[in-house]
């Protein structure tokens, strides 16, 4: 198993770990997190990033990283896209926040899997 297929097994596992529902859709690159009426937590992530791990789990990093941020905390009147009360500075503000913990949480399973094996 190359190093990008170990780091992106390891985010599923925080995935199934987290409760959260795993899901591959179709014609796409992108990723997704929700939260349905009955609370429970999904990411869906572009089946096109199968060609790419190292991206699909910088997707799926930062999904998580809504996951465990900002679950039931996002003002969806400032954050969706649709809403006119949208709040660009508190929307880039959500998305740097996933960035930066997917960021860790990949720089974390690497240094596990390089150093500690
Ligand atoms: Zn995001």
């Amino acid at each position: 198993m190359t190093k990008e297929e170990k780091v992106f097994k390891i985010l599923q596992q925080y995935a199934k770990q987290s409760l959260v529902d795993f899901a591959w859709a179709r014609d796409s690159d992108l990723g997704i997190y929700l939260v349905n009426s009955e609370s429970c937590s999904s990411i869906y992530l572009g089946e096109l990033l199968k060609n790419d791990l190292k991206q699909a789990s910088k997707v799926l990093s930062h999904e998580l990283g809504h996951h465990y941020l900002h679950r039931n905390k996002i003002d969806m009147k400032k954050y969706s896209r649709e809403s006119e009360q949208r709040d660009e500075n508190y929307s880039k503000l959500i998305e740097t926040e996933a960035d930066a913990f997917g960021a860790g949480l990949r720089a974390a399973i690497r240094l596990e899997w390089c150093y500690l094996q």
